[in-house]
């Protein structure tokens, strides 16, 4: 049986970490639908559940594997993200946090200095704010 299914693997994708998200997705849209009752879930559920499935039986390794390559490095820029506002929020109180207008690079300037002019250290771009 054992064997059966590794030589029916063999040459498949198999799972991910995508294919966890889209299972964990499944698992959660069939316990809303539960509870609330609403019948469109459950097929969406499903669906989704048969997608999931059929990634990891996919004979396409190298188009599942961009996949999963691009789903990773959606989660790292979230990752990044999250950490550079945590580490804003700790320091709210002693700084400012403004965009470059030219560039959008996040600049950090000490709170109670009045009215000053920040200078982007990556673009060189001067503009005035309170700080
Ligand atoms: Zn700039």
């Amino acid at each position: 049986m054992r064997e059966k299914f590794q030589h029916f693997m063999t040459g498949r994708y198999g799972a991910d970490d995508l294919s966890r998200v889209y299972i964990i997705a499944t698992l959660v849209i069939f316990v809303i639908s539960l509870i609330s009752g609403w019948g469109i879930l459950y097929w969406i559920g499903l669906a989704l559940m048969i997608y999931a499935y059929w990634r990891m039986l996919s004979r396409n390794v190298s188009k599942r594997y961009e996949e999963n390559q691009k789903y990773l490095n959606a989660r790292y820029q979230v990752a990044v993200k999250w950490n550079g506002m945590k580490k804003r929020w700790a320091q709210r109180g002693t700084y400012r946090f403004y965009k470059c207008p030219q560039c959008r690079q996040m600049v950090r300037v000490p709170r109670g200095k009045g009215k000053i002019c920040i200078t982007c250290p990556k673009c060189r771009t001067e503009f005035i704010k309170k700080s």
